[in-house]
């Protein structure tokens, strides 16, 4: 839950979580609407559903016992080196470090290197003694990832208080290194279609054709090719939307109806019982100041 998410948010999500499902084996006996219910506004999705799939394959093949080597935690699913190194580390001591944004800071700071200069999981093997020199090797995982984000920040790392300030080339260095983290942004462009009626509800379908949007109750929607000039769509409003590294820009359009296509059902502007996802949630907002 914590991926690409503050803690203050997560919460009262995680306390829902764990209160609903106790188990390893009570996750695995839910479903994906029922998971992603739980999960909802929390956004990235795809989190919940890996999580579900991974309880259900743990009962199945590993008889709810997470496995111990690095080759069967990372099958799987949304499971790859950072997370199945933490899992390793936190779960069976194992001496191994869960290389993240943080972990990479530190250690380019300690060199005074670029984090693209050093080959994180050479350098690791390489210092294999010098690293794991305990026997806490599940402190140590953690430890590591909470030293970047509360001692050696981003921005103004403490280095009078560091205990590593003594040998930290960063710290003694004139010419301190420069991280520029460049997320790669994709501007997108969508025309959105919502059928409204009188009663404040909108017309949703399963999305199968945006693929970051796919099984998704969305309105129509389709790939922007300038402005819509059809009659029977009044145009509602433009306005942004950012998913991951996506920019997208959407021009909304609506028509009250009481007929909707086949595929189509009703969902209320104002509290569903079923799983809406954030982005269709701004939908929801913005169609909801025509009432
Ligand atoms: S001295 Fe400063 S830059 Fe170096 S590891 Fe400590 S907090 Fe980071």
């Amino acid at each position: 839950m914590l991926q690409q998410t503050q803690v203050k948010t997560v919460i009262p999500y995680f306390n829902n979580f764990v209160k609903k499902f106790r188990t390893l084996k009570s996750l695995s006996k839910s479903n994906e609407e029922e998971v992603l219910k739980m999960w909802e506004g929390l956004g990235y999705y795809r989190r919940a559903r890996n999580l579900l799939a991974c309880s259900k394959e743990l009962v199945k093949k590993y008889n709810l016992k997470l496995p111990d080597t690095l080759d069967k935690i990372k099958s799987l699913p949304g499971v790859g080196d950072y997370t199945g190194n933490a899992l390793l580390g936190l779960v069976y001591n194992k001496p191994t470090i869960a290389v993240d944004g943080n972990v990479k800071r530190v250690f380019s700071r300690i060199f005074n290197k670029e984090e693209k200069k050093i080959n994180f999981e050479e350098f690791i093997k390489r210092n294999k003694k010098k690293l794991f020199c305990t026997n806490r090797n599940a402190d140590f995982v953690e430890a590591i990832m909470e030293f970047g984000a509360l001692i050696c920040k981003p921005k103004d790392p403490n280095c009078y208080v560091c205990c590593l300030n003594k040998t930290c080339k960063y710290f003694k260095s004139s010419s301190k290194i420069k991280n520029i983290r460049n997320k790669m942004i994709k501007n997108r462009n969508y025309d959105i279609f919502c059928y409204v009626n009188k009663k404040k509800q909108i017309a949703l379908t399963k999305n199968n054709k945006i693929s970051f949007l796919k099984n998704f109750n969305l309105p129509v929607i389709r790939v922007s090719n300038g402005f819509h000039n059809d009659q029977n769509w009044k145009f509602l409003k433009n306005y942004q939307n950012s998913i991951s590294n996506l920019k997208l820009n959407i021009n909304l359009y609506y028509k009250f109806s009481d007929k909707i296509p086949a595929n189509y059902r009703w969902f209320s502007l104002i509290s569903n019982k079923e799983f809406v996802p954030s982005f269709t949630k701004k939908i929801f907002r913005q169609v909801s100041t025509l009432f």
